[in-house]
């Protein structure tokens, strides 16, 4: 299955290049002797879903059927046990326990492979021109004037990703990861997969910038007020926990900031979760609460040093 839903750098990677992805898709599909090529992407993308369409009939013998399919528009619905309770038309949409992985029990109960368009498009190049040099695909939003998706060498760093595109304003801070990334000020990372874990940043392709006009506590807490109302409530640790976790950020406002009750919560939702939703959910929070340990202090005393969201919670 190819799963396209969400990133923008994979949308971006379907509706533009489209047989890059689909000849990595399908190089896979005939190591593995696979029966059957998915691509999966959001209702909401329809440009991306016409154009992979129109590649797939045009696509020259391919190692299996191929299909595009799509599935819900929400933000959860790119969770890969959810995309296949989606594809099996399931309409509550629950992530699945594991073990098993989709790997060994997945669509229709058989072994199913999940990997990104950008994986397949790195897999379709690095087949046909060898693997020199490893790059990476990362859309950079938020402050940015425009928004951008741009490739870079892993060796490169998250500055010369962000001075590629250019803040607007001075910078403050960055998201690194998506919804649920970790909250950086510093840029001297690079930008593979083990620079940025060891980091205790995320590793999905989209990297968000705050100037220095936005308030980082409002920001942790709008992702968690996100993940509080968009889990799928299948489990606890997710369900309450976000619930919690968005109540312990709002009590912050009134005096109270519970640095250790933030800390073991995010450390339960990260081990207990079914899913990555849950189990990222606190990684923004945690994140910035080590890197803003003083912006987070003066809302408890009654002030934002950004001088942002206190005007926006009296309006
Ligand atoms: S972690 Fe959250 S989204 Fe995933 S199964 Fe549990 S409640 Fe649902």
């Amino acid at each position: 299955m190819v799963n396209g839903h969400g990133s923008p750098a994979d949308t971006l990677l379907l509706s533009s290049a489209p047989f890059e992805v689909l000849d990595g898709a399908s190089a896979l599909a005939s190591t593995v002797g696979a029966d059957r090529i998915v691509i999966y992407v959001s209702s909401e993308v329809d440009n991306a879903v016409e154009t992979v369409g129109s590649a797939i009939d045009a696509y020259p013998d391919p190692a299996a059927p191929m299909e595009v399919f799509t599935g819900p528009a929400e933000y959860r619905a790119a969770e890969p046990t959810m995309a296949i309770e989606a594809l099996e038309g399931n309409h509550r949409l629950e992530a699945r326990l594991r073990p098993p992985g989709p790997e060994r029990v997945g669509l229709d109960d058989q072994p199913t492979l999940v990997h990104t368009p950008r994986t397949l498009a790195h897999l379709a190049v690095a087949l046909r021109e060898g693997l020199d040099e490893q790059t990476r695909v990362l859309t950079v939003r938020g402050d940015v004037d425009p928004v951008a998706t741009v490739e870079l060498p892993e060796t490169e760093t998250l500055s010369e990703l962000i001075d590629a595109v250019g803040v607007d304003g001075s910078f403050k801070a960055a998201c690194v990861g998506g919804r649920f990334g970790g909250i950086t000020r510093d840029l001297d990372v690079g930008l593979g997969p083990k620079a940025l874990r060891d980091a205790d940043l995320g590793t999905d392709g989209i990297v968000d910038v705050l100037s220095d006009t936005r308030c980082v506590v409002e920001f942790v807490g709008q992702r968690a007020s996100f993940a509080a109302e968009e889990n799928c409530g299948r489990c606890v640790p997710c369900r309450e926990g976000t619930a919690q976790l968005a109540s312990l950020l709002r009590d912050i406002y009134g005096g109270e900031f519970d640095v250790q009750a933030i800390e073991e919560l995010d450390r339960v939702m990260a081990t207990s979760s079914i899913c990555a939703f849950g189990k990222r959910a606190g990684q923004p929070a945690r994140t910035a609460i080590k890197a803003f340990t003083s912006e987070f202090q003066a809302h408890a005393e009654g002030r934002c040093p950004a001088n942002d969201c206190f005007e926006a919670l009296e309006a």
